[in-house]
């Protein structure tokens, strides 16, 4: 589908660029990620940020680089064209009205699927219970935006988070029924990979535990 770029704010250690999409038909379900094709055919995916209600705008967050895609990225003019592809994911969450417990656990840039996901659930009054364990700056990417969401629902929790994860961070966080609860990461693959480790070793099973690594990222 074709999308052009509509607005870029310029964020500290953050690009957010909004895209309108071409095809009315276009849906994805919030925390799901697409590809983004720029016009000089460099391809690089990123999760949606923005919830579905604002279809046709579809929002994405980045962390700045020197790579050409980042570059074409900051430098394009407004109104130019992308392609884009997906939806695809494991993150998302069902609309089957049952009440389920969710952990989510955002590495840095990796909070992008939970924005989504978070905002949806409070416009949509969704019967879920979620805790945000955002490990990330002092001064974290959409730190306010998440408080005004935690602010309108009782049923979400968003702790920040300024240390390394590790069992220690981790276990005074979660309520004792954890283990009946899904747990959701994404962020950079070596946050993934300790955020399981982290999680395995609090024994909460593997089967209630859904990744999503953002390859490209080293750390
Ligand atoms: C499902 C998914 C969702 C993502 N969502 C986001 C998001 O919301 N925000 C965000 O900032 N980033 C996201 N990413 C990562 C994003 O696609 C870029 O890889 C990342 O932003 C780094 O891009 P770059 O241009 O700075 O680095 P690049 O210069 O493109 O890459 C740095 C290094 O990683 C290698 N590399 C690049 N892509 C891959 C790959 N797919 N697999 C293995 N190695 C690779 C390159 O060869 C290079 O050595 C996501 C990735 C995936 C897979």
């Amino acid at each position: 589908m074709q999308a052009r770029l509509i607005n870029r704010d310029i964020l500290i250690q953050c690009i957010v660029c909004e895209f309108e999409a071409s095809d009315p038909a276009f849906i994805f379900q919030a925390g799901e990620y697409v590809q983004i094709v720029l016009e000089d055919g460099l391809k690089h995916y990123f999760s949606v940020m923005s919830s579905p209600n604002e279809l046709p705008v579809l929002k994405i967050a980045t962390r700045p680089s020197q790579s050409e895609f980042k570059k074409t990225l900051l430098q394009m003019p407004i109104a130019s064209e992308v392609e884009i592809n997906g939806p695809w994911g494991d993150l998302f969450l069902p609309e089957d009205g049952k009440e389920r417990t969710y952990y989510f656990v955002a590495g840095g840039i990796g909070i992008t699927p939970f924005m989504s996901m978070i905002k949806y659930k409070v416009e949509e009054n969704l019967p879920y219970d979620i805790t945000l364990l955002y490990f990330a700056d002092p001064d974290p990417i959409f730190r306010m935006d998440l408080e005004n969401y935690a602010n309108r629902s009782p049923h979400v929790r968003i702790l920040f988070i300024h240390e390394k994860i590790s069992a220690e961070s981790i276990k005074s966080k979660i309520l004792d029924d954890a283990r009946n609860a899904t747990f959701m990461v994404a962020g950079p693959p070596g946050f993934v990979n300790m955020a399981v480790h982290t999680l395995v070793d609090l024994k909460i099973p593997q089967k209630n535990i859904i990744l999503e690594s953002y390859t490209g990222y080293t750390n």
